[in-house]
């Protein structure tokens, strides 16, 4: 039975929102009274998409940060395993607690599971309440003149930026009261989320998860990134972005605190109240993560299918060889193998790399976007299911996007234009590292002499290309005929 509502804690459900400030169901519970913090593992009830590898690596870390920090404030954090409801409903069983309350999540599979859940709480007598802690806006907020929802970025972003402003940040709870009664809790350890082998050592290098991490990350963005952003950020060998998608996705930081930050470090920095250019297009990039949540909400089927169904006629390939090869980056061509020893190495990858990658996957290959996203699933430390369907899908021309379906990046040409000096070839091709340009960017083209003087051996360390790419794009154009006859 719940205690009296003024001393009956309130359990806080924390799920990508892993952090203490700007959270609206922490400070909802803590203004009410005692609060029970608990992060439920289920991997079934995240209908197929439960956290890949490099995801789970990111999720222990950010527990343990998340842990610390609320057994500073008060009230430690609960660990469980097993069915949500179950578990939330054993859970006010022990500590007496008059309901539950947490922050939205989007993912079809999880809608479906949170109205569940919130509707057999309160049959239990339970209050449930959620709230907007992962979100600029709600995907329901922005909306054509029509009232539907957007299908191109442009006009979403032009409505984003007439909307109210996103609200300010949340301010901290001071101290939390923990409940009456302790509740029993796991270890993070007893999750089991860190892999077995030690592929990720590299990961401690690049990342600390967490929220002083998240913070840490945006205070250097903006003291040295963001007025080159404009930029810089299409240029893979240098930190020219923010590299907060990890922290956002499990919400070591909210976006609100991003967004307030980036328009105080501009207004702040002398430009009496004008954005600058970088700063803008940073605002911009942030609500492309929105227009990801706000099409994945609209089009939930489009984690499974393209939102362009015709392309699921396409003759898409199942050469299982050359996905492979693919992933261990020896396909032959510099710039997609550095990408994706860049995702091996690091759990992550520049977003102009993505997009040439995933390219290369779908329409040199002609493999089926859905393998390369199961792939990023799995390897990356943000794998965030509305951005990682929407980015695939937008990479193969079958998602919300103006461009045409027959746009096919031409991988050398990307190198060229976008690593010049082959810099973000060499460190994540040791390799070639000593082939100059232009060669680096196609070393299949260099003279005998040229490659001897590199040391470069084709066909033994370093692959020869997989497929020639005019004759890869002609190919799928052939191939794409059908979407022609479809109507496209
Ligand atoms: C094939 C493909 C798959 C992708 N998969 C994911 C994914 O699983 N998770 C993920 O967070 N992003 C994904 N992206 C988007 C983008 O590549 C990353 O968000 C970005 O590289 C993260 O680096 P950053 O934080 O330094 O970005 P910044 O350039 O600093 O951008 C700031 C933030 O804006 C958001 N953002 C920027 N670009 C995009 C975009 N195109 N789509 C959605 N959000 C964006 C991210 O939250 C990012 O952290 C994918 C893109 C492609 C082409």
């Amino acid at each position: 039975m719940p205690e009296t509502s003024s001393t009956a804690p309130t359990i806080v459900w924390y799920r990508q929102d892993l952090r203490i400030g700007d959270h609206p169901a922490l400070s909802d519970a803590s203004a009410r009274g005692p609060v029970v913090p608990v992060y439920i593992l289920w991997d079934e009830e995240e209908g197929g998409w439960a956290p890949g590898s490099a995801s789970r690596w990111w999720l222990h870390h950010s527990l343990k940060s998340l842990s610390a920090d609320l057994a500073d404030k008060g009230s430690p954090l609960v660990i469980r395993r097993g069915p949500a409801l179950k578990t939330l409903l054993d859970l006010a069983r022990q500590t007496g607690a008059s309901g539950v309350v947490w922050n939205r999540r989007y993912e079809p599979a999880a809608i479906a599971r949170d109205t569940a859940v919130k509707a057999a709480l309160r049959r239990e007598g339970l209050t449930a309440e959620s709230h907007n802690g992962s979100l600029l806006f709600e995907p329901w907020e922005i909306k054509t003149g029509s009232g539907g929802p957007f299908k191109v970025f442009t006009p979403f972003w032009r409505a984003c930026r007439a909307a109210t402003e996103p609200p300010a940040p949340l301010k901290a709870p001071r101290t939390l009261t923990p409940p009456r009664q302790r509740p029993s809790s796991l270890r993070i350890e007893d999750l089991g989320l860190l892999p077995r082998i030690g592929w990720d050592k590299e990961f401690y290098e690049h990342w600390k998860p967490g929220e002083a991490g998240a913070a840490r990350e945006l205070s250097t963005f903006l003291k040295n990134v963001v007025d080159g952003y404009a930029v810089q950020r299409d240029v893979p060998a240098v930190r020219g972005t923010s590299r907060l998608s990890p922290h956002l996705h499990w919400g070591d930081i909210g976006p609100r605190q991003v967004w307030h930050a980036v328009l105080a470090a501009s207004v702040n920095g002398g430009r009496a109240g004008a954005m600058g250019k970088g700063a803008e297009t940073y605002l911009k990039e942030l609500c492309w993560r929105e227009f990801a949540y706000h099409v994945l909400y609209h089009q939930p089927r489009t984690v499974d299918v393209s939102l362009r169904e015709e392309f699921e006629h396409v003759a898409w390939s199942k050469d299982r060889s050359a996905l492979k090869r693919w992933q261990s980056g020896r396909t032959g061509y510099p710039i997609v193998d550095a990408g994706l020893r860049e995702l091996w190495v690091t759990g992550w990858m520049h977003n102009r790399v993505r997009m040439i990658v995933g390219s290369f996957l779908t329409k040199d290959l002609l493999i089926p976007w859905r393998k390369g996203a199961e792939w990023f699933w799995d390897t990356l430390v943000d794998a965030d299911l509305a951005s990682n369907t929407f980015g695939w899908q937008w990479v193969a021309g079958c998602g919300a996007d103006a461009a045409p379906y027959f746009r096919i990046f031409n991988p050398v040409l990307q190198s060229e234009r976008f690593d010049p000096q082959g810099e973000y070839l060499r460190r994540w091709l040791p390799e070639l590292a000593r082939l100059g340009t232009p060669w680096i960017h196609r070393p299949w083209e260099a003279p005998p002499e040229v490659l001897r003087a590199a040391g470069v051996r084709l066909g033994e360390e370093y692959p020869l290309p997989m497929v020639d790419h005019a004759e890869a794009r002609e190919r799928t154009l052939e191939a794409f005929k059908v979407l022609k006859s479809a109507g496209r």
